[in-house]
């Protein structure tokens, strides 16, 4: 696992470097809406474009599963030409339009025995707002997640200290455990989830779960601290290093057939198994990446510093 480590810890610092890039220079025409009506903008490719091909160039048979393709780009050449432009700052050689095309595009593999799963930007709209996203990849091997990689740029070493610099990376291995590296490599430490912290984290898009339930459910904790709210799997990080004990994602009830991606939650969930902690679904499944894209038997999410778990889902359960 040590050069698929490496390979993923180059990539993801790189990628990083490329996403604030692009948001310091950020225009109105690097955000475009995709068919869903999310956002994505050119650090969404160019990110998916670089780690592709890092990972392509080490492992020429591995299969990426990654959230974007190149579509939106080939139909809109300005993007494309942006895209270009940034992949050429951040890669080596000097790649045509096509050739990043195809590095994105190599994202467009199917779950099998081994494989990578990628979200470039989890949290774009975070990423938009200035708040927080992450560069998320994960190695998924017979079912199991070995190595999971969230790279952080405006999450701070330290939460609610001032002094502190942003720009995290998280590093999971199977086995091994969790580190926390500073994007500039300066600092590199280990992490454990805390049995005294009290703290929700939950998204800052409400849409996305179910806030009131969270309230409800942190009163019958006995939690009292106001909730984290962060986008993205910054989330898990922020568990995984103790500064809260539980990050839930209730199904929001106005869409209670969405199914969670696998890319949105492989690198979170190492990154906090290794830390000490447990994850499940809400109904305290086993997230199951191997049905495809998408968790289609899993419901929500529930991680914690494992102490708290079987509460908050019996909680859960006695709420509907
Ligand atoms: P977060 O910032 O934690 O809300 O996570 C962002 C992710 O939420 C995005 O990458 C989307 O894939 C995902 N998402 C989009 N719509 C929904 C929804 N209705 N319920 C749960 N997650 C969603
Ligand atoms: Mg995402």
């Amino acid at each position: 696992m040590i050069l698929e480590r490496r390979l993923a810890m180059s990539a993801v610092f790189n990628a990083a470097q490329l996403c604030q890039q692009v948001r310091a220079d950020m225009v109105k025409a690097d955000a475009v809406e995709k068919a869903d009506r999310s956002p994505v903008t050119v650090a969404d490719f160019g990110s998916q474009a670089l780690i592709c091909q890092a990972i392509r160039e080490v492992f020429p048979e591995d299969i990426i599963v990654a959230e974007e393709d190149s579509q939106a780009l080939q139909e809109n050449p300005q993007l494309m030409a942006r895209v270009t432009g940034y992949v050429n700052r951040f890669a080596v050689g000097q790649p045509s339009a096509e050739t990043v095309c195809d590095w994105i595009d190599q994202g467009n593999g199917q779950v099998g025995e081994r494989f990578w799963t990628l979200d470039p930007i989890d949290g774009t709209k975070g990423f938009l707002r200035g708040d927080q996203y992450a560069i998320a990849l994960a190695l998924i091997v017979d079912g199991e997640v070995k190595l999971g990689l969230l790279g952080c740029p405006n999450l701070t070493q330290k939460l609610d200290d001032p002094r502190s610099q942003p720009g995290c990376l998280f590093v999971a291995q199977r086995g091994v455990g969790t580190r926390m590296l500073s994007l500039d490599a300066q600092s590199s430490e280990e992490v454990r989830i805390s049995h005294t912290t009290h703290r929700f984290a939950e998204s800052v898009e409400s849409s996305h779960s179910d806030l009131d339930a969270h309230a409800q459910i942190a009163q019958q904790v006995g939690i009292v601290e106001p909730p984290i709210r962060m986008d993205s799997q910054v989330k898990y990080g922020v568990l995984a290093r103790g500064e809260a004990s539980v990050y839930i994602r209730l199904p929001n009830p106005m869409t209670p057939d969405y199914r969670e991606c696998i890319w949105d939650h492989a690198a979170g969930l190492i990154v906090v198994e290794e830390a000490g902690g447990v994850v499940t679904d809400v109904d305290g499944r086993k997230l199951d990446f191997s049905q495809g894209r998408r968790m289609t038997d899993n419901r929500g999410i529930l991680a914690t510093n494992g102490e708290l778990h079987s509460q908050v889902l019996e909680c859960i359960r006695r709420c509907g």
